[in-house]
């Protein structure tokens, strides 16, 4: 039908069909529309979104908890919420860059599947229930100084004499690249006190 003799009111003729590429025409179109003809002031706008972006933001730096990479990520926090994390352009690993699961870290910030205690699993039981820190701590120092006791080698046969050895070989320790010097420092005192010579890092495995 010729549209300039129609006359049908607009709640009589049919629906325009818009497909997705005439409806990204049109929200284009009417964006420079507005602010060609001076409705809106974009750079004000921008200006004021970059400023609410920021209003009452801390930042603070910590590292991707999904593998042991170590890259470094900004976390922003408003009102005690986290609101954004992203990669950290000063750090050393990274460089701002994120992989695909460092990107989609932020979700697991207030997934309810988040664990946020210890838990323990009792031999023979089929569940597991929340301990606490102290609990956690305690039980897992008993542990070590348990296998340390009973696996402690204090000599090794070398040719015919007894030499001492005073080691473990029942547990190793695992470091990664989001630790510091100065802790690995400290891990390496500490297991070489314990007794182990097995100390690796992620990056080897
Ligand atoms: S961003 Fe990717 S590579 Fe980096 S620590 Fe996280 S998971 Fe590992």
């Amino acid at each position: 039908m010729d549209p300039t003799h129609d006359n049908r009111t607009t709640a009589q003729r049919p629906t325009p069909a818009v497909n997705r590429r005439d409806w990204l025409k049109l929200a284009v179109g009417g964006g420079a529309g507005l602010a060609l003809g001076g409705a809106l002031d974009v750079k004000a706008v921008r200006a004021a979104s970059r400023e609410l972006k920021l209003a009452n933001i801390s930042e603070f730096t910590t590292s991707c908890n999904f593998c042991s990479c170590g890259c470094g990520m900004v976390a922003a926090v408003r009102e005690g919420k986290l609101v954004s994390l992203e990669g950290d352009f000063d750090h050393v690993v990274n460089r701002g860059s994120l992989c695909a699961k460092g990107m989609s870290m932020f979700p697991t910030h207030a997934s309810p599947q988040r664990l946020q205690t210890p838990r323990y699993r009792a031999a023979g039981s089929d569940r597991w229930v929340d301990i606490t820190w102290d609990d956690a701590v305690d039980r897992i120092a008993k542990k070590i100084k348990t296998i340390r006791d009973t696996t402690w080698i204090a000599t090794e046969r070398i040719g015919d004499a007894d030499v001492p050895a005073n080691r473990t070989d029942a547990f190793a320790f695992m470091g990664g690249a989001q630790n510091t010097n100065e802790e690995c420092y400290l891990f390496q005192k500490a297991m070489r006190l314990l007794g182990t010579v097995t100390v690796e890092h992620q990056a080897r495995l």
